[in-house]
């Protein structure tokens, strides 16, 4: 089973190359079906096994020869294992499948803002909705529009404090969607806790990089996963 999952993961990861890739561009996620952005290529079903595929062609489309970034290969190996904890975690259970929509639309919002700088309203809008909707599954449809609203209400409070020490835009309108869709599925407090988080890592990332600018959307999700996987730390303040 947990082979599975790692498996199912890793087609999904495959998916959300395409999404990462389509949804900026504004281009159909169904159609056409796979091919080399560079060369324009179809990809047959043997170079599309997700994973296997990327290390057998060495990271080169079989075609054209050009380098397939790596980071596809990532978001594939990311997205089984993220499968795989999640399935750890939850088991067979009606959150199961809640907990991996919400993580997959964080996989392919983070690829997106790592890429291009911005995080889609297709990810973060059916992401809030989602959430609310699927929340009586979860922490209940009070703690989810709470959640939400105390969610983009601290980004923008952050977000307009930023402006105006720094002159400077620390983070924009989809960090506030994202934080909000976040709050929905997770309820207020662990909103202020992937904050936390996030801030944190984001902190430790931008002196180990050196890098002046680093986007906040990975950061996010990964704190979101982290907290969901370990547990919320507000047990131990109770
Ligand atoms: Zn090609």
């Amino acid at each position: 089973m947990e082979a599975l999952f790692f498996i199912i993961g890793a087609c999904f990861g495959s998916f959300f190359n395409v999404c990462r890739y389509r949804l900026p561009r504004k281009k159909s996620i169904a159609s056409p079906p796979s091919h080399c952005p560079q060369c324009k290529h179809p990809i047959k079903w043997y170079d599309n096994i997700p994973i296997v595929s990327y290390c057998l062609l060495r990271g080169k489309c079989r075609y054209c020869h050009k380098k397939i970034p790596l980071s596809y290969l990532i978001i594939e190996l990311i997205s089984a294992g993220v499968f795989l904890i999640t399935f750890l975690k939850f088991g067979m259970s009606v959150k199961l499948p809640v907990y991996l929509a919400f993580f997959s639309l964080l996989i392919i919002g983070s690829a997106i803002d790592a890429e291009i700088e911005i995080i889609p309203d297709a990810i973060t809008i059916p992401g809030i909705i989602l959430g609310l909707a699927t929340s009586f599954l979860t922490i209940g449809i009070f703690s989810s529009l709470l959640g939400g609203a105390v969610g983009a209400g601290i980004v923008m409070a952050f977000a307009g404090l930023g402006k105006l020490l720094f002159k400077k835009e620390a983070m924009g309108g989809g960090d506030v969607k994202l934080l909000a869709m976040i709050g929905c599925f997770m309820g207020w407090a662990d909103a202020l806790w992937v904050l936390f988080l996030a801030s944190f890592i984001g902190l430790i990332f931008g002196i180990l990089l050196r890098k002046q600018k680093i986007r906040f959307g990975p950061f996010l999700s990964m704190a979101s996963f982290i907290i969901i996987i370990a547990g919320s730390p507000s047990r131990f303040l109770l």
